[in-house]
């Protein structure tokens, strides 16, 4: 560690560009815990200064995104702190001042170069068969002239001087030892023709004039180290550690991207993941707990994180595993109240007030996420539609169904105590003495009663739908048949 005495602090940066994306979130954890551990603090800073990708509103679906995975920080547009503002695009004057800094001090230059020129000289370049990169023709230019040039409302960019053939290396925490030669380094744009800042010059700034000390993001952002590495020299700033992340990866390794996956945080939210649990399989992407444990939670994560136990190698975020991890949350993890009040907002609109404590026991083993609830309660409020057909199956005939309803009416109406116990032992009992194939004879009751083949346990279903909803049942079953 390099400021051993500092506070730790960590931040994310992302861009608000539509959706929060998973990897944004997985970041973020990352970032909390290990600030945490360190007990030092979280800080989110939004990096707005792309205008043509600017999304309005995504700002809040980032804030409501960590909000919901219970990932807190202590500093950020919403929030304030000691380094206002958190938004890039409310201080451009500043990022102009340390571009001009760096052009005073000979590390930067004015570049007038039109977007049609540097079309032409990446044709050229392609053409040749050369990587595209600005031939720095800008860069001899007399500061003297490109000022006048400047002056006279000509449209500039400023470019940062990348040093030829040297080998620009950091200790990555994660990474170990990482180098980069300048050579395959561009001049760097920091500050485009409308006023803003590249992300570059921003990023740098900001992490500076933030106190960051350990920038831990994803692994794409490696080939820009060099050229914030270069910034922190020109600047005489003192450098953050670097901490590069492994990509999240599609099951096929590629990147994880729209196409392949659900990307956005709000989407796995509304499908009925548990935040605890999508939490809890991001804490196991390209990181492993000591003991081998999958299922822990966010204070364990915070004890047990360390950056010596991050991978390289992309973890693949596997949509089956997360539905393994939510269903045990479902299961386990949560009590049946706090699974209730999670539920809530996935009941449909038709569901009865009273009915959640009484099916959920039954049903909670089944469901994946919360979002199932509808489906896999629906026949207990809502008319079943049963056709002959389903009645009779593939083994049965017409007339045993037939006989299967009959009877049951008459014992079923007989019953005084409806409970799922006494109940089946009557109705077993019952099978057994007419000598009836007990598979045939319950899946007819079942499909009856419920509009089913798979229902939870039948007679617990059937203490649930109560006398009367059963009878009714069963008599329109056995008025198919007459
Ligand atoms: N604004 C960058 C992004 O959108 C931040 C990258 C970084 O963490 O340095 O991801």
């Amino acid at each position: 560690m390099k400021n051993p005495k500092k506070t730790i602090r960590t931040r994310i940066a992302p861009s608000p560009t539509g959706l929060m994306h998973i990897g944004t979130a997985y970041m973020a954890l990352f970032n909390y815990a290990f600030a945490q551990k360190n007990s030092g603090q979280f800080i989110i800073r939004i990096e707005d200064t792309d205008r043509q990708r600017f999304v309005e509103g995504s700002e809040q679906v980032i804030f409501d995104g960590l909000k919901w995975l219970g990932i807190p920080h202590t500093e950020g547009p919403d929030v304030g702190g000691p380094h206002v503002p958190y938004r890039q695009s409310e201080n451009l004057s500043m990022y102009k001042k340390f571009a001009e800094e760096l052009i005073e001090k000979g590390y930067a230059y004015y570049c007038f170069c039109s977007v049609e020129t540097l079309d032409e000289m990446r044709k050229q370049q392609q053409a040749r068969k050369e990587l595209p990169h600005y031939d720095r023709r800008c860069r001899v230019l007399s500061i003297e002239e490109a000022k006048k040039r400047v002056d006279a409302g000509e449209k500039y960019v400023i470019r940062m001087k990348v040093p030829d053939h040297e080998v620009i290396g950091w200790d990555d925490a994660i990474r170990g030892h990482v180098e980069i030669n300048s050579d395959v380094v561009d001049d760097q744009v920091l500050m485009k023709s409308d006023g803003f800042p590249t992300y570059h010059l921003g990023v740098v700034v900001d992490d500076h004039r933030m106190e960051i000390t350990h920038i831990m993001r994803g692994e794409e952002w490696i080939s820009s180290t060099p050229k914030h590495i270069l910034l922190y020299r020109y600047f005489g700033w003192e450098l953050p550690v670097f901490a590069h992340m492994p990509l999240l990866r599609n099951p096929d390794r590629s990147k994880m991207s729209k196409r392949k996956n659900d990307v956005s945080v709000q989407s796995y939210r509304e499908k009925g993941y548990l935040s605890e649990a999508l939490r809890n399989y991001l804490c196991l992407m390209g990181w492993s707990h000591p003991q081998e444990k999958d299922v822990f939670n966010l204070n364990e994560f915070i004890a047990k994180m360390s950056l010596e136990r991050i991978q390289t190698t992309g973890p693949i975020f596997d949509i089956n595993k997360l539905n393994w991890m939510n269903g045990k949350y479902i299961r386990e993890m949560l009590s049946l109240d706090e699974i209730i009040e999670r539920l809530q907002p996935f009941l449909p609109a038709d569901f009865p007030k009273d009915l959640l404590p009484k099916v959920l026991p039954l049903v909670r083993d089944r469901l994946v996420t919360l979002k199932d609830i509808g489906l896999l309660t629906e026949f207990f409020y809502r008319n079943i539609a049963l056709k002959k057909e389903d009645l009779i199956g593939k083994k049965s005939t017409a007339d045993k169904v037939k006989m299967y309803l009959d009877e049951s009416i008459k014992k079923f109406e007989a019953v005084t105590e409806w409970k799922a116990l006494p109940m089946e032992t009557v109705l077993r009992d019952m099978c057994d003495a007419k000598g009836w194939n007990r598979g045939a004879f319950f899946m007819t009751l079942r499909v009856a009663v419920t509009g089913r083949t798979t229902t939870p346990p039948l007679f617990d279903t059937i203490e649930v739908l109560g006398k009367e909803t059963t009878m009714k049942r069963l008599n329109q079953a056995c008025a198919l048949f007459t």
